[in-house]
């Protein structure tokens, strides 16, 4: 009789339910356990809530900018738009739904597939054995895609009122009236924005000289000018100590111990992967420094037939990258031809508004020297696109190789950035040249011929920077 593989899934997110819907494709016997809900953090509480309320908050500031192109709303005149104001609890109840009925839809193809999903905590009592429940399953293959949780700074704890983690927002029935956020990486940023957007006062208290320090320094500084020019107040290199409540609301103290004084405070100072308590490190599973599951270029862990996916192994803490591991692990175990994960073809947006999307190299890589590269970067402010839709914050910047020409990504700051990159994404995946590029039909006038445009410029090297 032909051996059916036994996998079984601890964790149902982006990185457990794709590795489950390839298993089942391919004939294995899958089960996935998930604790919350099929989709995992991703769905429920993080990506898919924040890009709904990112939904909300976008619009909005689109009816505020909207008077530049000559819109003005009954009541007011000459950019009044007093009248547009967000319907928090409204809001809230949407994401909410959302998520519930996103995750209903995940939970609907796993059934489709054939997948069996046990609603438990699951833990490995041997590399080859889960415990779920009251449940005991053997297996052949174990993934582990336990996702990750909000990291507490301690001295500021969240008390899901006032002081908040991410996951805590949708629950508010009222807009912040002076929200602190903490923090100004990529989700701190996300959030500062959005609410600012939607019509809270906002103050960021950035640890670093600038926000989101790991991401392009241009697209960040594009950013920080943006949010200031709103009225957001950026406090740069000023680490939090500890966030304390007040009669009216909440009081954060620096290190410097200076004080921003506000109504709520969100706390967004990074993760902690899921990995403790869960028989990982007693099965051989080696956990590094900071607790992520070390895995190898096909998932694998140290743990012969275990393998791990997504924010527990900390690779790149993207739902794509997640998914995309999940799905080579079960490609690898079951024996299927697989490409090992290319992290310089990833493409990532971080959902701020302008958006800002990148693939591939990086500008630091290129400054320190690790890659050679020449580099354009055309401001939107000179396309004829933006320009009609009232555009001015925003560019694109393209990296090829110096001699042949080969694109090696890029990075777009522009709205919807998120649907423009793919141009670039293919072209580094499929190693196109700047040439190939610009022989390629941009429609015009859009964005994207600005994109064709910085191609054209990488052709003669007279005109690239670096
Ligand atoms: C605010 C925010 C916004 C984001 N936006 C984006 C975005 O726009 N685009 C993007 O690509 N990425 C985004 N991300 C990142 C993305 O959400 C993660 O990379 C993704 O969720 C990782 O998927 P995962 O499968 O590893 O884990 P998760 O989605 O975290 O799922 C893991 C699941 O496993 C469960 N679990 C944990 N331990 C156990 C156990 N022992 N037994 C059973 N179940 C268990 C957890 O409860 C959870 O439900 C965002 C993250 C945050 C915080």
């Amino acid at each position: 009789m032909e051996h059916v593989t036994r996998i079984v899934i601890i964790g149902g997110g982006p990185g457990g339910y794709e590795a489950a819907l390839v298993a089942a494709q391919l004939g294995a016997q899958v089960t996935v356990v998930e604790q919350d809900g099929p989709g995992g953090a991703c769905v429920l509480t993080d990506c898919v809530p924040s890009k709904t309320l990112i939904a909300t908050s976008v619009r909005k500031q689109a009816l505020l900018d909207a008077s530049s192109l000559g819109v003005h709303y009954s009541g007011g005149a000459d950019g009044d738009v007093g009248g547009v104001t967000a319907d928090m609890p409204l809001v809230n109840k949407r994401v909410r739904e959302l998520a519930q009925a996103q995750s209903g839809d995940v939970a609907a193809r796993l059934a489709a597939e054939g997948v069996e999903v046990i609603r438990a905590t699951g833990r490995l009592v041997d590399p080859q054995v889960v415990r779920a429940g009251d449940r005991t399953i053997r297996a052949d293959v174990v993934i582990v895609a336990t996702g990750a949780h909000p990291r507490v700074l301690p001295g500021a704890e969240p008390d899901g009122e006032r002081i908040l983690s991410w996951r805590q927002l949708y629950d508010l029935q009222e807009l912040p009236e002076h929200l602190i956020v903490v923090g100004s990486g990529v989700t701190g940023a996300e959030f500062a924005g959005a609410y600012q957007s939607l019509g809270s006062e906002v103050t960021l208290v950035s640890s670093r000289d600038r926000m989101m320090p790991n991401e392009d320094a241009d697209a960040a500084e594009v950013l920080e000018e943006v949010y200031r020019r709103r009225g957001m107040n950026v406090m740069g290199r000023s680490r939090a100590a500890s966030v304390k409540r007040t009669d009216k609301g909440v009081v954060v103290t620096l290190e410097d111990g200076r004080t921003a004084e506000g109504t709520h405070c969100l706390m967004t100072v990074g993760m902690v992967p899921n990995t403790s308590g869960i028989g990982l490190e007693d099965n051989g599973v080696r956990l590094d420094r900071g607790g992520f599951i070390e895995v190898d270029k096909v998932s694998r862990t140290s743990a012969p037939g275990v393998y791990a996916a997504g924010d527990c192994t900390g690779v790149l803490m993207l739902a794509s990258v997640a998914a995309m591991q999940g799905r080579i692990a079960v490609w690898h175990a079951l024996g299927e031809a697989v490409q090992p994960m290319r992290l310089a073809t990833v493409a990532s947006t971080i959902f701020t508004d302008p958006e800002i999307a990148a693939v591939g190299v990086s500008q630091r890589q290129i400054e320190a020297g690790e890659i050679e590269a020449n580099v354009v970067k055309l401001p939107l402010a000179t396309n004829a696109r933006a320009k009609m839709q009232g555009f001015n914050d925003g560019f694109v910047k393209l990296f090829c190789r110096p001699n042949t020409g080969i694109v090696l990504g890029g990075v777009v700051v522009a709205p919807r950035a998120s649907e423009l990159i793919l141009a670039v994404s293919l072209a580094v995946q499929h190693r196109l040249t700047v040439d190939q590029f610009a022989h390629t039909f941009a429609v015009y006038p859009s964005l994207s011929g600005s994109i064709t445009e910085a191609a054209r410029r990488l052709m003669s090297p007279q005109t690239a920077g670096i």
